[in-house]
């Protein structure tokens, strides 16, 4: 399989540098050792150049939201990733920052000894700046690589006003794609051995003595039985097939606890890197078929593009065509920079002016919010799986977005309210489907719907009530209840 080219994403216009020391691959998003199409890349570029790899992994002290929760999910991987380095024979460097050294122009620096520099293409985030910000200033070659998805974000084309237009325009890149995949075993071998001295003392691997002695947000605590790291992205993915895969399109939309649903709790995983869609889509395939390099059916349906099985269309359609949409809107547009007017359609906006002045039946303080302190049983809930458990079931999810936008004072507060929680709380946060997610509550990817109501005009409406009628409700509401 070789490499497609459309994941090349150029950062600056500087020559390689024949004469340095390494290539370095830069971690910043892909946050694993297989499966990843920047690291094959940079291997590439280093058996090409004859020179050793260096893979750079660093975690900043002063990230947006930062906290214990997020921090140690990812030293998790970081922990993983070095095992897998030694494993594997790859000259892995890891840098955890600390007050006393929070490495300070440290990429700049061992970018100054490399050949050139490959790092991930993460449209969101921190990544952009920072990539942006090497690039700016070193006199080496930064080449950024989209390994988000299947399909190369640059071959999908302007950004959707709904998913079924994407849909096909995904399909028709699919088989391409797929024969170009990332390697399950990067082959390390062909690069030449040639051991670099780190300029610094990288990690040893240690989390719990690192988190103990950072300064950190601690009311963010740690998800007790949810481990960070490839191994454990892998487990979950095994657990999935074995329990989740063939319950999905029936089930996946009935709140209930993780363990009774099928949904498959992948998403901390992709967000972080620690799997790639790549890896999910040939294990979902090769359970359900026998083989990841099935028959691909006509392009543009929902059903029976990854042959015939539903569940296998379900969460293929979820994990390929929604989330490629959020990163889609993320290369054009940045929604986590961008203000809530040029992220939402027109109609959207008309709708929403229209009733800006509209009483609001319920109105809540940032710290209401925070608290689960409303009114309504079913928000409260929601908001405590989040708080406690770093998740919140998919349907609550929607649920939950659209009465934030009902009990606020305006739009803008709303989109606010629900950026924090969900960035601060959910270990999937931060991400391009976080902005997307919430933005589907105000009626993005959506078209108006009748009857008009107060405050949401034609926006899609959601209901406590009508939750609570639809679907049984006892199991979700215990297992929230005895979350420690
Ligand atoms: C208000 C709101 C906020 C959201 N915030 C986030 C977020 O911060 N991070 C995040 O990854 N997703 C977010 N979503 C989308 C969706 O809720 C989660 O991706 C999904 O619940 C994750 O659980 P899972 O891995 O078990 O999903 P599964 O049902 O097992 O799906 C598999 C994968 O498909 C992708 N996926 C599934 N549903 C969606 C969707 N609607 N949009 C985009 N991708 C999807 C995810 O990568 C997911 O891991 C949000 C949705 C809403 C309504």
């Amino acid at each position: 399989m070789s490499f497609n080219e459309a994941r090349r994403r150029p950062a600056n216009d500087r020559p390689i540098a024949r004469d340095g020391e390494y290539v370095l691959y830069w971690v910043q998003a892909y946050r694993r050792l297989s499966h990843n199409h920047a690291l094959d890349y940079a291997i590439k570029c280093a058996r090409e150049l004859k020179r050793p790899l260096v893979v750079y992994e660093g975690l900043r002290l002063d990230y947006p939201w930062a906290s214990e929760r997020i921090h140690r999910f990812a030293l998790e991987g970081m922990r993983a990733n070095r095992a897998e380095a030694a494993r594997i024979g790859l000259q892995y460097w890891p840098f955890v920052a600390a007050p006393e050294d929070p490495g300070r122009g440290l990429v700049r620096k061992i970018a100054a000894r490399a050949c050139m520099v490959v790092t991930d293409f993460y449209p969101c985030f921190v990544v952009p700046e920072q990539t942006e910000a090497l690039a700016r200033k070193t006199d080496r070659q930064v080449i950024a690589i989209d390994g988000n998805s299947v399909a190369p974000l640059a071959t999908l084309g302007a950004t959707v006003s709904a998913a079924a237009h994407l849909r096909p325009r995904i399909h028709k890149q699919f088989r391409d794609a797929w024969a170009h995949r990332a390697k399950a075993e990067p082959e390390v071998a062909s690069v030449p051995v040639r051991s670099v001295e780190a300029p610094f003392a990288t990690w040893d691997g240690d989390v719990d003595r690192t988190l103990a002695a950072l300064p950190i947000d601690r009311s963010v605590a740690s998800v007790r039985g949810v481990t960070g790291g490839a191994p454990a992205a892998n487990e979950r993915l095994a657990a999935f097939l074995d329990e989740g895969l063939a319950r999905y399109a029936d089930h996946r939309s009935n709140p209930s606890s993780p363990e009774d649903g099928p949904s498959s709790r992948l998403s901390p995983y992709l967000h972080f890197g620690h799997i790639s869609v790549e890896a999910i889509v040939a294990g979902v395939l090769a359970r359900a078929y026998g083989t990841p390099d099935i028959a691909l059916g006509s392009p543009g349906k929902r059903e029976g593009f990854y042959g015939t099985d539903p569940n296998v269309n379900g969460f293929l359609d979820q994990a390929i065509t929604w989330r490629d949409v959020g990163f889609q809107w993320h290369v054009e547009r940045r929604l986590d920079t961008a203000s809530l007017a040029r992220a939402l359609p027109a109609w959207v906006q008309a709708t929403l002016a229209k009733h800006a002045d509209d009483p609001r039946k319920h109105v809540y303080t940032a710290e209401e919010w925070e608290a689960a302190a409303t009114h309504d049983r079913l928000w409260n809930a929601a908001q405590t799986e989040l708080a406690r458990t770093g998740a919140m079931h998919n349907y609550m999810r929607m649920l939950w977005g659209k009465k934030v936008l009902e009990w606020s004072r305006t739009p803008e507060e709303a989109y606010r309210t629900l950026v924090h929680l969900n960035n601060k709380y959910a270990l999937d946060g931060r991400d391009p489907s976080s902005y997307t997610g919430i933005l589907w509550c105000f009626g993005l990817f959506d078209r108006p719907w009748a009857p008009e109501r107060p405050v949401l005009g034609s926006i899609r409406y959601m209901s406590s009530d009508n939750t609570a009628k639809k679907f049984k409700l006892d199991g979700y509401l215990a297992y929230v209840r005895d979350l420690k």
